[in-house]
């Protein structure tokens, strides 16, 4: 423990498969303590300062919920077009801005790839990246990965497909380099020719997991342990025409997967559009709203240690 202590997390490769664990057994320990008192008092007098400027339902509120239950308190930026930024002020200066103020963590989520980088290197503040474009969104492998580890009890050795839209996706990259850490895993990636995986993710992960490109869910769905549903990233499609020609290329539900002699477990970062049926919902394997629920605990873990509380 303490090697997070006010470190920048930027990408799911800066963790280690030590920091990992320890972050997964924390995140239960405080599950349990919550559960006991509620609120805590390891975030007593520590400020996050959380800055939004793309929508965020699950990331925003967990990383909120999360630092009021260790007991710190939480400044939002607001949105965007409230702010300066409306006036033209740049990204550099926003954040130089909200630094200004001395929070004691930043959470940042926007649109431009690897900016998350830049604004690590402008703020004293750690920052947390939340998203930036279709680039990375590192706590969201760390709540997948939570989740898989809590569901199936070990993460080496597992088969996961990772499906839908591989390429204007942040998770599905940031999946991969979290599972890479860990030993002899194979990732299918399910999407057709135009989605598939970015070559950088790919190159980056390459000689540490076993990996294959499909198009189709069904020639390896009972191969996995975990099938990774995601959206297509509508606001990332060069052209509205390109999104509706892919549209509908996979779609899971219950029907489908009652095909199967064997079901893996179901994640989803979430929204979920019309690619996961609600049908899905009722079946044991469904795990996203848990995986949903268990970010609150993750995030809170990984304040406290970046923190140093
Ligand atoms: N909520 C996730 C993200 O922010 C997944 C998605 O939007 O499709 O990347």
């Amino acid at each position: 423990m303490g090697a997070l202590k006010g470190k920048d997390i930027v990408s799911a490769l800066d963790f280690r498969r030590e920091d990992v664990e320890e972050l997964f057994k924390l995140a239960d320990h405080l599950r349990e303590e919550m559960k006991d008192e509620g609120v805590l008092s390891y975030g007593k007098g520590k400020v996050l300062a959380t800055v939004f400027l793309e929508p965020s339902t699950r990331t925003r509120l967990s990383f909120t919920y999360a630092m009021i239950r260790l007991g710190g308190t939480v400044i939002d930026f607001g949105p965007e077009a409230a702010s300066s930024r409306a006036k033209g002020e740049s990204l550099e200066d926003t954040m130089l801005m909200v630094d200004g103020y001395g929070p004691d963590v930043i959470v940042l989520r926007q649109r431009t790839p690897g900016f998350a980088a830049k604004a690590a290197e402008i703020c004293k503040a750690p920052v947390i990246n939340a998203g930036d474009g279709w680039n990375e969104h590192p706590t969201q492998a760390l709540l997948d990965v939570y989740t898989i580890w809590r569901e199936l009890g070990r993460v080496d050795g597992i088969k996961v497909g990772i499906m839908g839209d591989l390429k204007y996706g942040r998770t599905p990259s940031s999946l991969s380099y979290l599972l890479s850490k860990f030993n002899n895993v194979t990732i299918y990636y399910i999407a057709p020719d135009p989605l598939q995986i970015r070559d950088e993710v790919v190159e980056k992960v390459k000689g540490k997991v076993r990996y294959y490109k499909v198009g189709r869910p069904d020639e390896v769905i009972e191969e996995l342990d975990v099938l990774y549903v995601t959206r297509l990233q509508k606001e990332r499609f060069p052209s509205p025409e390109e999104y509706e020609r892919l549209k509908g290329s996979y779609r899971i539900d219950r029907d489908f997967l009652m095909r199967f002699k064997h079901i893996p477990i179901i994640l989803h970062p979430l929204p979920r559009i019309w690619e996961l049926d609600t049908s899905v919902d009722a079946l044991p394997q469904a795990k996203y709203f848990e995986q949903a629920r268990n970010g609150m605990y993750v995030r809170a873990a990984l304040l406290k240690e970046v923190l140093g509380v």
